[in-house]
C-alpha cells in the first residue's frame, strides 16, 4: 500500500494518479486530504493487517506521520515539501533526527523526479523485508554471537537469507533434513543443500561463492584492507590499468559497511545504507579489474629490493611494485544492539559538526571525554538547547584539554554527568530515549533523547607493520612531508615523501589509518583516489630507475 496525505484535493488526485501508474500493479495506491480521516484510514489498515510500504505527507505539524509510524513502522515515511533552500525548513530537522526517510520537493519538473524518489523508497522497503527466496539458512541457538557474525556477513554480500532458533519447529525441521542434531551449532544450509557446521568466516565467505585464497604472487599494486579507502583504490588503480590486488581481512565494507546509514556522503541526500554504498564499490573494484581476496588478514609487509612484499595469515605471499595500506581503525562502538540498529537515525558516530544545525531547539547526548567530545559538546551547544555530556569518570581534566574544560564550564547549556554508563536504548526507527547507569549514585534512569553522539575514539590497525612503517604515539601511520620531522626513520630517498607516502618509500597510507585523517567516509575515498596517482609517480620513478 502506498498512501498520501495531501492537504489539496486536487494535489492529491494528481499525485496518486501519477503513483497508480507507475506503481499500481504491485501496490495499492490511495491517500487522503484530512488528517483526521488520514488517520482514521490508517488505522483501518492496520487493523485489517494491510502492510504499508510508504507514507507520502505534506504535514509534519499534525501527529499522522508520528500515529501511521506506530501503526506501520516498517512504512517508509516521505516528506511533500516545497521548494525552500532555507535551513529552517522543517525538513532538515526531520531528516536528521528520523522522522522522515525521503523529501520530495514540489514542484517537480516531471514525474520521473517523483518516481525516483519513490523507487528509492521502496526498493530500501523491499530490503527490508522478509526474502522470498532464502539463498541460506541458519539454524542457531537463541542469542548465539556466532550467528550475529553470520548474519552480518550475509547482508553484507546481500544475500537473502533465513534466520531459525534451532528449538523452533522450523528449526528442528531444517536439522533433521540435514541429517543433523543441535550439538554443533550454528548449521548454515544452502540453497542446493550444501551443509556447513560452525563455519568460520572463511567456510562462509566460500559457500557464498567469493575469493578467499590468495593465487597471485605478484602485481603491480597491493591494497590491504577493503573499507572506502582501500575500494576506492582499487576502483582507480585497476580502471587506470594497474594490475591490483585487494587483500581484505573479512569482508569488504570496513566501518563504513557497518553504519545503517551514512548521511553525508555526496549524492545520497537521502542518506544511504553503509553496506549498499560498499557493496556496489566493491562490485565496481571488480569490474574495473581488481582482484579481491577476501578473509585474508595482511600479517607483514617488508622490503625486498624495489619490490614490497606482504605476507598473509594463511603463510602464502603477495610482491607487489607499490603497496597502499587502507586498514583503517576499530572504532570503540557502545555496542548496545538497540542503539546501534539506530545509527543514522538519531545515533551518530563522529558527525556533531554536520548535523549541528539540525539540532536547533533539541535536548542533545554526547557520550566521550576525550577533545573530540569536548569540541563536540561545544559545537552543539550553539545549536541544541541542551547539551549533555556522559562521562565514565569523575573527572574530565584527565582526558580533555583545560582550555575545553573551561570553556565547557562556562557554557550555560552544556551539563556534564561524570560516572555515567550509557546501557540501552529505545526508539524503532528514531532514537526516542536512553537508558543509563547512574556509578556514583547506583540505579538506572531513562532518559528521552532524539540525538546521541558517541565519540569514544579508536585504535588504528597498524600493529601488523614492523618498525619501518613509521607510527606516531596512538599507533597512525606517518605521511608525506611529516616523515622528514623524524630523522631516526631513515628515510633514504634523493627525494621527499609524497603526500600520502609513509616512511617505506612505495608504501602508501589511506583513510583513517593515516595520522591527522578526517575520519569520514567522502575522505577516505579522496585519499584512495589520490594514492593511486602517486603510486603511478612511484612506479614511473622506479621504472625509470631513478
Ligand atoms: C558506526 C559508524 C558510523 C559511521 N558513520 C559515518 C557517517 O555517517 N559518515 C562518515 O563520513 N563517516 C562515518 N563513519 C566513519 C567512516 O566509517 C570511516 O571514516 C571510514 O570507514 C574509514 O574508511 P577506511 O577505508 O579508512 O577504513 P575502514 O572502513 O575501517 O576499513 C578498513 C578495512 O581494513 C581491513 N583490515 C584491517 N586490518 C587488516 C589487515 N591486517 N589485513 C587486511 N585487511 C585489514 C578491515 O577489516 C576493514 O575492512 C562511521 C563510523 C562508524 C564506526
Amino acid at each position: 500500500m502506498l498512501f498520501v496525505l495531501d492537504h489539496e484535493g486536487r494535489s492529491l488526485h494528481a499525485l496518486l494518479a501519477s503513483l497508480a501508474r507507475r506503481f499500481g500493479n504491485d501496490f495499492t495506491v490511495t491517500g487522503e486530504t484530512a488528517p483526521r480521516v488520514a488517520r482514521d484510514a490508517l488505522e483501518t489498515m492496520a487493523a485489517a493487517g494491510e502492510r504499508v510500504a510508504l507514507l507520502l505527507v505534506d504535514d509534519l505539524d499534525s501527529d499522522v506521520l508520528d500515529r501511521a509510524h506506530r501503526l506501520h513502522p516498517s512504512a517508509k515515511r516521505m516528506f511533500l515539501v516545497d521548494r525552500d533552500y532555507r535551513s529552517q525548513s522543517p525538513v532538515v530537522q526531520a531528516m536528521a533526527l528520523g522522522r522522515v526517510d525521503y523529501h520530495v520537493v514540489r514542484p517537480w519538473a516531471d514525474d520521473e523526479t517523483l518516481f525516483r524518489a519513490v523507487n528509492e523508497a521502496l526498493a530500501s522497503w523491499i530490503r527490508g523485508q522478509e526474502p522470498r527466496f532464502e539463498e541460506f539458512r541458519i539454524v542457531a541457538a537463541e542469542g548465539d554471537p556466532r550467528a550475529l557474525q553470520l548474519r552480518e556477513v550475509m547482508t553484507r554480500f546481500s544475500m537473502p537469507f533465513g534466520l531459525y532458533p534451532s528449538d523452533s519447529e522450523a528449526g528442528r525441521r531444517l536439522l533433521r533434513e540435514a541429517g543433523l542434531d543441535a550439538s554443533r551449532l550454528p548449521v548454515v544450509i544452502r540453497y542446493d543443500g550444501e551443509v556447513s557446521v560452525d563455519p568460520s568466516l572463511t567456510d562462509l565467505a566460500r559457500s557464498i561463492g567469493v575469493n578467499v585464497r590468495n593465487d597471485l604472487d605478484s602485481c603491480d599494486v597491493a591494497i590491504v584492507g577493503a573499507g572506502p579507502a582501500g575500494l576506492t583504490a582499487a576502483v582507480y588503480a585497476a580502471s587506470e590499468g594497474l594490475d591490483t590486488v585487494l587483500l581484505e581481512l573479512a569482508v569488504s565494507g570496513g566501518q563504513a559497511g557497518t553504519s545503517p546509514l551514512i548521511r553525508n556522503y555526496p549524492g545520497f541526500p537521502h542518506g544511504i545504507e553503509g553496506g549498499l554504498l560498499m557493496e556496489r564499490t566493491c562490485e565496481q573494484a571488480w569490474l574495473m579489474g581488481a582482484h579481491i581476496v577476501f578473509t585474508q588478514q595482511a600479517v607483514a609487509l617488508e622490503r625486498s629490493g624495489d619490490a614490497r612484499v606482504v605476507r598473509l595469515r594463511d603463510g602464502t605471499e603477495v610482491r607487489a611494485r607499490a603497496v597502499v595500506i587502507a586498514t583503517g581503525i576499530e572504532w570503540r562502538r557502545l555496542g548496545i544492539p538497540r542503539l546501534e540498529a539506530l545509527v543514522g537515525a538519531g545515533v551518530f558516530y563522529g558527525a556533531a559538526v554536520s548535523e549541528a544545525r539540525a539540532m536547533r531547539d533539541q535536548d542533545v547526548l554526547v557520550v566521550g571525554a576525550g577533545n573530540s567530545a569536548g569540541q563536540a559538546a561545544l559545537h552543539l551547544a550553539r545549536h541544541a538547547r541542551t547539551v549533555t555530556l556522559l562521562v565514565r569518570g569523575d573527572s574530565l581534566a584527565t582526558s580533555m584539554s583545560s582550555y575545553l574544560v573551561t570553556a565547557i564550564a562556562s557554557t550555560p547549556n552544556i551539563v556534564v554527568r561524570h560516572r555515567t554508563e550509557v546501557v540501552d536504548a529505545a526508539g524503532d526507527q528514531a532514537l526516542q530515549s536512553i537508558t543509563v547507569a547512574d556509578r556514583a549514585q547506583g540505579g538506572v534512569e531513562v532518559i528521552p533523547a532524539q540525538a546521541l553522539f558517541v565519540m569514544i575514539g579508536g585504535e588504528p590497525h597498524t600493529d601488523w607493520l614492523s618498525d619501518q612503517v613509521a607510527r606516531d604515539a596512538q599507533g597512525y601511520l606517518i605521511t608525506g612531508r611529516a616523515v622528514l620531522d623524524h630523522p631516526e626513520l631513515g628515510w633514504d630517498q634523493d627525494r621527499e615523501p609524497s603526500t600520502l607516502e609513509t616512511s617505506m618509500p612505495g608504501v602508501f597510507a589511506v583513510g583513517d589509518v593515516r595520522q591527522d585523517s578526517i575520519k569520514r567516509v567522502a575522505s577516505a575515498v579522496g585519499d584512495g583516489a589520490t594514492a593511486v596517482r602517486l603510486v603511478h609517480e612511484h612506479l614511473r620513478a622506479v621504472g625509470s630507475g631513478r
